[in-house]
């Protein structure tokens, strides 16, 4: 019975203590006065429960606040360094990769080139990334709670493996256990649109709306979903393949098997097979042939008013004005985000897409639903997998 009681009392003590530590996340800067009256628990539970913080290093006195009448009250507030996340975008052109302080601030932030292709240069890809958050900060090692890798391809988030991407040339890849073995530091993987969605919903303006999308299109078209203000996660593994619906049944063949996806011809590979014709037709181009181009160099060329990459990019509007008059109607979103390369697009592209959703989708969804463009660039992923990170390890909501 008293063994029972001791348990209790220190399941309560955690508790209130992770119910302190979430507060002052929440506030930035508060002191432990209005602590007590936000909690609701007691000043002598407040002050030995931060002391305790603050000698265990999460917590930091901030200095003096304003006073409401009496003395002038110490304010406290999240120890930035007292944990770091290692953040990994990866992609089939390379890895963007930052630490990011337990204040979700980026301390640094680095890109590789590389063509990631196949388990070892994926593997040595990821290493090289760690290795090099690792050498210019070696004394941080120790407080890497976690390392967030992002992926284009059907992952098992549960057990961190990959069962596929095709860009990425993975099958059935243990990914989150070899990166475990190599640094003894928990790695979570991430599908490249809910990193891109967590990122703009907990930090750019998208925390406004509790229904929304985001696609993007780069080496194939991906999209994730927030539902009810959560990430929507229709099992654990794969996600949302908007890339792999059918938009034309006698279409090309799809790296997925099947013909006529929407990827097939929204995305960079058919964006640069369709500049290749037109240049072949002879339309004006800066360009004489496709080597060596990447979406966002078509993106560039229309920005100096390229006529071919005007007209492929065009196409490339109405085609995905079509997969988002779908998407309009089957999740009736408050907001639908277009994340990628095309957010470049300085020219009216976005404007082109909405006419074409307007025409296709329910009045009703498309007269109230907002398309713009994602406000974040890679940094999105990258902070969208380290706040997850922390509120998986650190920041844990209550479950009572
Ligand atoms: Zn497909």
């Amino acid at each position: 019975m008293s063994k029972l009681r001791k348990v209790n009392q220190e399941n309560l003590k955690d508790m209130n203590s992770q119910i302190i530590l979430n507060c002052i996340r929440k506030y930035k800067e508060i002191s432990r006065i209005d602590l007590a009256a936000y909690t609701r628990l007691s000043p002598t539970t407040i002050s030995s429960i931060v002391s305790e913080l603050i000698s265990k290093g999460m917590v930091t006195e901030l200095g003096i606040g304003e006073s409401s009448g009496g003395r002038r009250p110490v304010m406290v507030g999240i120890n930035p360094d007292a944990k770091y996340v290692i953040s990994i975008m990866l992609t089939p052109k390379g890895a963007t990769y930052a630490l990011i302080n337990l204040k979700c601030q980026i301390v640094e932030q680095n890109h590789i080139d590389c063509k990631a292709n196949g388990e070892s240069i994926v593997k040595d890809t990821l290493i090289n990334c760690i290795d090099d958050i690792f050498r210019q900060f070696p004394k941080c090692k120790e407080k890497v709670c976690g390392i967030g890798i992002s992926i284009p391809g059907v992952i098992d988030r549960k057990n961190g493996k990959v069962f596929f991407s095709s860009t990425l040339h993975l099958r059935d890849f243990d990914m989150a256990s070899i990166i475990k073995d190599y640094t003894g530091i928990k790695c979570f993987i991430f599908k490249d649109t809910d990193s891109l969605i967590l990122g703009e919903y907990n930090f750019g303006t998208c925390n406004r709306y509790s229904n929304f999308i985001y696609i993007i299109v780069e080496n194939g078209v991906g999209m994730s979903y927030i539902h009810s203000g959560k990430l929507f996660n229709p099992s654990f593994v794969g996600g949302l393949e908007l890339g792999h619906l059918t938009i034309d049944s006698n279409g090309a063949r799809c790296r997925c098997g099947n013909t006529g996806c929407l990827g097939t011809v929204v995305s960079e590979e058919p964006a640069i097979k369709r500049l290749e014709k037109l240049i072949k037709k002879g339309y004006e181009s800066e360009v004489q042939d496709t080597k060596g181009i990447h979406l966002s160099d078509i993106v560039a060329m229309s920005n100096r008013g390229d006529k071919a990459a005007l007209y492929v990019l065009e196409e490339q509007a109405r085609l995905l004005g079509i997969g988002v008059a779908n998407v309009m109607n089957m999740f009736n979103p408050e907001m639908i985000v277009i994340g990628g390369s095309l957010n470049k697009c300085k020219w009216n592209f976005l404007e082109q897409l909405i006419n074409v959703v307007k025409d296709r989708a329910l009045d009703t969804y498309s007269s109230t639903a907002e398309i713009r463009f994602a406000e974040l660039g890679e940094e999105s992923a990258l902070l969208g997998m380290a706040n997850e990170i922390y509120e998986n390890k650190i920041f844990r909501a209550l479950e009572l």
